[in-house]
């Protein structure tokens, strides 16, 4: 339960002049080395506090927070899993976080090593030829996915301008498509979220570049006719992009290459235990047939003689996504986590993320019906049920009341083909302890919703922040509290 406030005050209004914290003599903070002409005029208005005053500060502000190391956090298609702190030892080894980026190959040997024994790996895990571990996220790795295809269609002396994708989509894959100046086709998917094929004929043509299809789909449901919407495509000249951020609900039993698409993409905090934003920079991957290899930014990394050497490819690369070879940092973690696991237990990934999923979703099923009558992979799509609905409740008043019951809400209102959708990732690492509390939350919610709507209206109520007016808050925000 997140802690009482007893104190909302800003940092600059507690300052009291003269106040500070222990100075180490410092030779490099000294004044007389900084020229002059930089120095500041006037001192910089910062808070005068003493350092203990800071400590509480910040970390009263960081128990405010909901977090992977705190609560259960099913937010859907994020993969909110824990982060071993293995990754984070194998990522602090000095060989690794001292390497300075400008270092030759023969200084950088185990670096590069780790590269190319990683993206090998992947590339077999996908099922696919070749690799580069650039992007820094998912929706970088679809717009270097979408350069690639730009890339291959200029080189075969073909004008491509558009971009089908399912009205299930992440939203980041027509935004790709849009910031490549292409022109985003949407087709409508069927009430289960799969693609349907005869949509999907309808659609494309002479030019289509690529599809973009997310699998398993946003409603967590595998698209079980993948290898005949990857034929549709290819007759007609065109790419398939899959969509693999939940790579987590296939790894290790199915290898998307085998399926037939021609590149997708990986996000290594989502399949592969490296933390989320706040805990420093991401890292993706675009992985692809050897008819997109060449295309790949450079450099990636070569086998030589028993050496590890950058590979500036022939020329035909399209460039640069990031600088050197992406954020290395991360790509240690995820390495580290590969290794952990043997060949079976990166399958039990897969398995116990869609376990765990069907497991909520059964438990839930009387009071939240689920969306699909299907088992679902590694979420599940829920709406409020009928006599919630009834009484006016809605999605967004089930997801504050999570929180008031120590729980970070689901991802809601998305996939956005269903009316009032909760979609809960549980991820495999919750223990099913974990997952019968937050069924017992959901219950909860519920029987104190149906008995009393106006009490669910009203939650938040244990938070120093109540139920904000969203139109208010998303136009004039009010960032004192
Ligand atoms: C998370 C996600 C993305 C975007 O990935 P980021 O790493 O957040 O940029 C794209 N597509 C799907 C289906 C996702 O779940």
């Amino acid at each position: 339960m997140i802690c009482a406030v007893t104190d909302n005050k800003l940092s600059i209004e507690k300052s009291d002049p003269g106040r500070r914290g222990l100075h180490a003599k410092n030779p490099l903070r000294a004044k007389a080395n900084v020229p002059a002409n930089l120095r500041r005029k006037a001192a910089p208005r910062l808070p005068e506090l003493s350092e203990f005053d800071v400590v509480r500060h910040f970390t009263r502000l960081s128990r405010l927070n909901f977090s992977v190391d705190t609560h259960f956090y099913p937010l859907g298609s994020c993969t909110m899993k824990y982060n071993p702190r293995f990754n984070e030892e194998a990522a602090a080894l000095e060989g690794f976080s001292g390497l300075h980026p400008l270092a030759h190959d023969v200084c950088a040997q185990g670096t590069l090593e780790l590269i190319h024994d990683l993206s090998a790996r992947l590339v077999e895990l996908c099922g696919l030829d070749a690799i580069t571990l650039q992007p820094a996220a998912g929706a970088h790795s679809e717009f270097t996915g979408l350069l690639l295809a730009k890339a291959y269609f200029e080189n075969k002396g073909e004008a491509r301008t558009e971009i089908v994708v399912p009205d299930s989509a992440h939203g980041t894959n027509p935004a790709t498509a849009s910031m490549m100046g292409f022109t985003t086709v949407n087709i409508a998917s069927k009430p289960d979220g799969r693609l349907d094929v005869a949509e999907l004929k309808k659609h494309i043509g002479p030019k289509t570049a690529v599809l973009m299809l997310t699998v398993p789909n946003t409603l967590g449901i595998f698209e079980s006719n993948i290898e005949e919407i990857c034929r549709v495509v290819h007759e007609a000249g065109a790419l398939v992009y899959m969509d693999g951020a939940n790579l987590n609900a296939l790894i290790g039993m199915v290898k998307p290459g085998d399926l037939g698409i021609d590149m997708m993409h990986l996000n290594f905090h989502k399949t592969f235990s490296t933390p989320h934003g706040g805990g420093g920079p991401g890292a993706g991957a675009i992985v692809c047939r050897a008819h997109l290899a060449p295309f790949l930014p450079v450099p990636t990394v070569k086998k030589e003689g028993g050496k590890f050497a950058s590979d500036f490819g022939d020329g035909k690369s399209i460039g640069k996504v990031k600088a050197f070879f992406g954020n290395t940092g991360v790509l240690v973690k995820a390495y580290a986590y590969m290794l952990a696991h043997s060949a079976d237990e990166l399958g039990d990934i897969a398995r116990y993320s869609i376990i765990n999923a069907n497991y909520i979703r059964a438990l839930l099923k009387d009071l939240y019906p689920s969306y699909s009558s299907e088992y679902c992979m590694h979420e599940c799509v829920l709406t409020p049920g009928k006599d919630m609905l009834d009484k006016g409740l809605k999605t967004l008043d089930v997801a504050k009341g999570l929180i008031d019951r120590g729980f970070h809400a689901p991802t809601i209102y998305f996939p956005l083909i269903v009316h009032e959708a909760i979609m809960i990732e549980p991820t495999e690492t919750e223990s099913k302890e974990t997952l019968d509390e937050f069924a017992a939350a959901m219950k909860d919610v519920h029987d104190s919703g149906v008995a009393d709507p106006q009490s669910l209206k009203d939650a938040p109520v244990t938070l120093p922040v109540k139920r904000l007016d969203e139109v208010q808050a998303a136009r004039q925000p009010n960032l004192r509290w």
